[in-house]
């Protein structure tokens, strides 16, 4: 699934081919996944942001494009078997490719997110000034779920998901099930640096691209930040902590395949 280095990655690439561009055409078969397109046709895109794993177009008319790319979502410069949705700018068309088909798309008034919960509760840009460890300690206090359910969750703190929500705990040496209010200060801290310096790496990886492939940059090439994966998708495998003897472990976690060495990882 995308997550927050996958959506910055991609939107990064998109970036120069949108500003400023009018959205020419928005072509789809399924109004009730892809929502208002219409609005959209004719409109000229002012700027690209990001929100968690939501990509945000803002377009003049004080309207704005809301993209979640769901299990399998993401875009192509080129035509693609699994083309969900059509994007056409003057000089390129983008081509909004989806298997599995769990991506939406709203165009929305700008801000105007109710139809989209998530985005409306999600907790601070762990990569923006916004995500202290003030705030996350206090989001982390009030809780007694397992802190992997946590981070997922998105209120905490916005865009980990599975893949980086595994990297994290491994780095900051944290049992995902341990309840979160339990997590000493220095814990949190720990954690706390993990987030944000898995969440950088893997952005300037261009993302991680995982066996299944589902997830490519616009030009079909893959993200590399799988080959620095130190728990994710390497179960069975020898722990890559120095001076550490364990091997990994999967076991689901609220409701998750969820990796992480017993052994510097202790509950
Ligand atoms: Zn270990």
């Amino acid at each position: 699934m995308p997550e927050l280095p996958e959506v910055e990655t991609t939107r990064r690439i998109l970036e120069p081919y949108l500003l400023g561009q009018r959205i020419q055409k928005l072509r789809h078969q399924d109004p009730t996944r892809y929502r208002r397109t219409e609005w959209a046709e004719g409109r000229r895109v002012l700027a690209t942001s990001r929100r968690g794993k939501y990509l945000l177009l803002q377009l003049d008319h004080n309207l704005e494009v809301v993209v979640h790319l769901g299990m399998t979502g993401g875009f192509r410069f080129e035509p693609h078997r699994h083309t969900r949705l059509t994007l056409t700018l003057p000089n390129q068309t983008l081509y909004y490719t989806d298997p599995r088909r769990f991506g939406r798309w709203w165009v929305v008034e700008a801000g105007d997110y109710r139809e989209i919960g998530l985005l409306e509760r999600m907790g601070p840009e762990p990569l923006s000034s916004d995500f202290t460890l003030a705030s996350f300690e206090q989001a982390l206090r009030c809780t007694k779920r397992k802190i992997k359910e946590v981070l997922l969750a998105q209120e905490a703190v916005a865009g980990v998901g599975n893949i980086y929500a595994d990297e994290s705990l491994w780095l900051s040496q944290i049992h995902p099930e341990r309840p979160a209010n339990t997590l000493l200060p220095s814990e949190i801290k720990r954690l706390y640096r993990a987030v944000r310096e898995v969440l950088q790496q893997a952005v300037e990886a261009g993302g991680s691209t995982l066996s299944d492939a589902s997830y490519r940059q616009p030009s079909g090439e893959p993200g590399y930040f799988q080959f620095h994966h130190q728990a994710y998708d390497r179960a069975g495998q020898p722990c890559k902590r120095k001076g550490c003897k364990g091997s990994i472990e999967k076991k689901v976690v609220g409701g998750r395949g969820t990796h992480f060495c017993p052994r510097c990882q202790r509950l």
